[in-house]
């Protein structure tokens, strides 16, 4: 389905409520069947944070997400925070909480300590990453005690018998990725490590998360490999991000945001564009969705909405 890309901005232009872009983006009859979703937080640092959290867990608990996943800040700051949001989630709204959990700035036993004080409070889901350093720290260097690569962390995490274990994908090459295919062999790699499926990194077209998912399978994995969808919220910021962490940014998406940011609708398009991507994704086989929500509701929501994820339990019944 080729829809937004061929579509002359002025029609993005013509649709003035969030209802009726997803009439006009969406043709249901095309999607194969409503995909699961999840959804991805990060912690609060402080009050008006923790509230964005809980207005946002609220407002996407409804759509019964298969998990949620909270992340730990790079460089490692973000320990007791990612757990405290971890534990509330789980308490509070009953869902399935994964933990994003890093080789960065600790030794192995703290790392393991970590995992085992998730175990301790009921949580099965980790997500077991090498992890970035803190801002201006250049790239990431092991601790000394500490695990040296994800394939090290994984394998420890297995070995303790307690998780299921996601990992990172990456569709569009990683930056440290040594060559053409190293992220796939890397990736099966963390599969045969004891990883059960992967979330990827964003990306902006499905050739780009197809072409990733026939290269995996080639390679023998067979692990789900879930697309990572990214709602934009503020294009400048997600584009120097992209370029940060080599998701590759297609000119006809810049182009298409440099217009829509000078009139104003950026989110129309955005929720257009994210619309068209998953409904492309489901079409060629994809039945997860995982939503990068950066604890905004709004998007994700209409998203959803518009690919036919309707709320299918009471808030009651969640909180
Ligand atoms: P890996 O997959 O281990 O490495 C990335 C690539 O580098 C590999 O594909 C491979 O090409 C190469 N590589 C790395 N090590 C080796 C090796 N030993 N031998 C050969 N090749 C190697 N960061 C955070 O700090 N906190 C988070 O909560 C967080 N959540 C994330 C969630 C998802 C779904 C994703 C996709 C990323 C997340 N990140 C997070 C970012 C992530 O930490 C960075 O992208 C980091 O640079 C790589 O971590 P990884 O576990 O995916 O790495």
């Amino acid at each position: 389905m080729i829809f937004v890309r061929s579509m002359n901005l002025s029609h993005v232009h013509c649709a003035d409520t969030r209802g009726q872009i997803q009439k006009r983006v969406t043709p249901m009859s095309s999607l194969k069947s409503a995909p699961r979703l999840s959804f991805e937080f990060f912690p609060p640092n402080d009050i008006a944070g923790a509230f964005r959290l809980s207005d946002t867990v609220r407002a996407l608990a409804p759509l019964d997400p298969s998990f949620v996943s909270v992340t730990y800040g790079a460089g490692g700051t973000t320990r007791t925070l990612t757990h405290d949001a971890v534990t509330t989630i789980g308490s509070r709204y009953g869902l399935n909480v994964a933990a994003h959990l890093t080789c960065v700035d600790a030794s192995r036993e703290e790392t393991l300590a970590i995992a085992e004080s998730y175990a301790a409070a009921g949580v099965t889901e980790i997500v077991a990453l090498r992890g970035d350093p803190p801002k201006g720290q250049g790239g990431f260097c092991a601790h000394p005690q500490g695990f040296k690569d994800t394939v090290e962390l994984i394998e420890a995490l297995a070995g303790m018998g307690k998780f299921n274990i996601r990992v990172g994908a990456y569709p569009d090459p990683h930056p440290e990725a040594a060559g053409p295919g190293a992220d796939v062999d890397w990736l099966k790699r963390k599969i045969d490590a004891g990883a059960t499926s992967a979330i990827t990194q964003f990306f902006f077209e499905p050739e780009t998360y197809f072409r990733f998912r026939d290269a995996c399978e080639k390679a023998g994995i067979d692990a789900p490999i879930i697309p990572g969808i990214l709602p934009i919220e503020r294009w400048a910021g997600v584009k120097k991000f992209a370029t940060r962490c080599g998701a590759r940014v297609p000119g006809w998406i810049d182009e298409a945001f440099d217009k829509a940011t000078r009139d104003g609708r950026e989110d129309l398009l955005s929720v257009a564009l994210a619309t068209e991507l998953c409904a492309d994704l489901i079409d060629g086989g994809v039945e997860d969705l995982h939503f990068y929500t950066m604890n905004k509701p709004a998007l994700t929501q209409d998203i959803a909405r518009a690919l036919g994820v309707t709320p299918r339990v009471e808030l009651r019944d969640v909180a």
